[in-house]
């Protein structure tokens, strides 16, 4: 039952002065003529995490035009680009009401450059806007000041949603372009396909960022310009025609001396699995969406996966086709990692050398020479690269800055020269043609087998009380078991991480314990998120910093979990 705004203010009014916890009478809905307001948590005490609250605004009242929000990417875009308005609007106001602890908070999550499914703003199929944001309600050491939370709900709120979640007509262009750059990004990913790319970079993209910390574009930075050879010519729904590089299915790999801006181009490569907004720089730079970042990862754990295809006949005897350890080495993480993201179904893989286990990428020819093949349990990279095209569809681009070994498998050579793309693949070839001494039988490729089910030590239900923490970008922690993070190099935004928690505590409650599949086990969750968004997977209220994260980086999240 919805409540008025004066039933509101008359309960404010009553509380006031009261101890803290009486402000919990406040949870419900309220109809506050221009929206609604939700109160859907109410915090313990003035210092423990802020109020749940959202608003709603009709779509008649909203009243953006429909083709603002008729088509998936448009819809995200914009629910992308109110949140990041809201939030702006809001920041202004917080700690204006004063009192202990965080009192007079009001924050909602600002995205970064990427544009993402978050819970933080929906907008429904007929276009009412949904925004989620927190609110620290104020006191007096524990005594409620409900006069000030009365000038933050009853005041500011309205002032800031009738200013962002209103559609504005002077603001139509910048909506406008918001909807048709999410409409070209949509294209050129359709255009990756039909074309049999797996990347396109367009000319003029901005790679490096402004510092380790900062996320904006770098000032002085040297544009990029496609190499003739592998120029393509894309004709944008909105922008018209735009040129860059087509970066073919197939193994392509980057080569150049040190500093030149191999691992930059990578990185933006890496970013390119999602979309970015105007001004970012890589808002053309568009990658298979599925693409995966492969590097070794010393010291994670790894849970019955078969790395049978890169490391085999251990002298121990251990079977590698269900591999299990607590304390991987540098190339049986690595080959996890790889064997992993196909399992999640990605289709490109991106590799940097500064960031590999040597001997998971390569064996030199004087080694192959003097160490005989059955005395080597490790079949490189470089030798399994190839079938995995061909056998598995999977492409790779790989970042070498001083090995040559690769030569032989590349389809396409790419040399950086000062932040500059050559094509050198003739040259490089035939070189690498002369160049061959020994010619290494390589094993025939078994692709590894994916019903594995996932278990855990120790069990749990989903009655169990679960606490959840995220720390950055950098971990999870789940009833205190962390998940280490750090290393799956594509998560960028940390509402991923806490979309992950819950997701991935849903699956091993809900899911796995019905002993199904990784794979069956992450379908569901996706539909689940597909269909309902969190609801489902939260099992109820939802908060206002989850992002949905990639298949990729679920099933990455729930190998990570010990
Ligand atoms: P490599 O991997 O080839 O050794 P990096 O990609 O790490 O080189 O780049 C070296 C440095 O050059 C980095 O500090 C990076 O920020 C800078 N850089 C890379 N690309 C550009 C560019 N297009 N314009 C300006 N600076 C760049
Ligand atoms: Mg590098």
């Amino acid at each position: 039952m919805k409540q008025s705004k004066q039933q509101l203010i008359r309960i404010l009014r009553e509380i006031d002065n009261k101890s803290y916890p009486a402000y919990k009478q406040l949870k419900g809905s309220y109809d506050m003529t221009d929206f609604t307001l939700i109160i859907e948590k109410v915090q313990g005490d003035p210092f423990a995490s802020p109020s749940m609250i959202r608003v709603e605004v009709s779509s008649k009242k909203a009243d953006f035009p429909k083709d603002l929000y008729n088509a998936e990417e448009k819809k995200m875009a914009l629910e992308d680009q109110l949140l990041r308005l809201f939030a702006g609007e809001i920041r202004k106001y917080s700690f204006q009401a004063k009192g202990s602890g965080k009192s007079g908070f009001m924050g909602a999550v600002m995205p970064g450059p990427e544009i993402l499914k978050r819970t933080g703003c929906e907008i429904s199929e007929e276009g009412a806007v949904c925004v989620r944001f927190e609110a620290g309600f104020p006191a007096n050491g524990r005594r409620i000041n409900s006069r000030e939370l009365e000038k933050m709900l009853v005041q500011f709120l309205p002032k800031v949603v009738l200013h962002t979640l209103y559609y504005d007509r002077a603001k139509e262009r910048q909506f406008k372009q918001v909807a048709e750059l999410a409409e070209d990004q949509k294209y050129i990913r359709e255009q990756l396909k039909a074309e049999e790319l797996v990347a396109f970079v367009a000319n003029g993209a901005i790679f490096p960022r402004e510092s380790g910390v900062s996320n904006r574009p770098m000032k002085q930075a040297v544009a990029f310009q496609s190499p003739k050879s592998l120029e393509v010519t894309l004709h944008l729904p909105n922008k018209g025609e735009m040129k860059g590089m087509g970066i073919p299915q197939g193994i392509t790999m980057i080569v150049g001396g040190g500093f030149h801006g191999k691992s930059t181009l990578l990185k933006a490569l890496e970013a390119g699995v999602y979309n970015h907004i105007a001004g970012d720089g890589r808002e053309y730079v568009i990658t298979d969406d599925t693409a995966v970042k492969l590097r070794a990862e010393d010291g994670r754990s790894i849970q019955k996966v078969d790395i049978s295809m890169f490391i085999n006949n251990l002298p121990n005897g251990k079977d590698t086709s269900r591999f299990s350890t607590e304390d991987a080495s540098g190339s049986t993480s690595q080959a996890a990692n790889v064997v992993e993201a196909m399992e999640a179904g990605s289709r490109l893989f991106l590799v940097d050398e500064d960031t590999s286990a040597t001997n998971f990428m390569i064996r030199d020819e004087l080694m192959q020479k003097v160490v005989h093949r059955d005395m080597e349990p490790i079949t490189p990279f470089s030798l399994r690269v190839r079938q995995l095209y061909e056998a598995a569809d999977i492409s790779t681009i790989l970042v070498a800055g001083s090995s040559g070994s690769y030569f032989y498998q590349a389809d396409y050579i790419i040399q950086m020269k000062e932040y500059q793309p050559e094509d050198i693949t003739k040259g490089a070839k035939s070189v690498a043609k002369e160049f061959a001494t020994t010619d290494e039988q390589v094993p025939e490729i078994l692709l590894p087998d994916f019903s594995r089910v996932r278990t855990w030590f120790r069990k749990s239900d989903a009655s169990d009380r679960v606490k959840m923490k995220v720390m950055g970008k950098d971990s999870i922690s789940i009833n205190k078991e962390i998940i280490d993070l750090r290393y799956v190099e594509q998560l960028v935004d940390t509402g991923q991480l806490a979309g992950l928690a819950d997701i991935v505590w849903y699956i091993r409650t809900h899911c796995l314990s019905k002993n199904m599949s990784m794979t069956e086990a992450v379908n569901q969750v996706e539909a689940l998120l597909k269909t309902s968004g969190f609801e489902r997977i939260c099992g109820g209220r939802v908060p206002g910093n989850l992002t949905i994260p990639r298949r990729q980086e679920i099933f990455a999240c729930l190998n990570r979990w010990r």
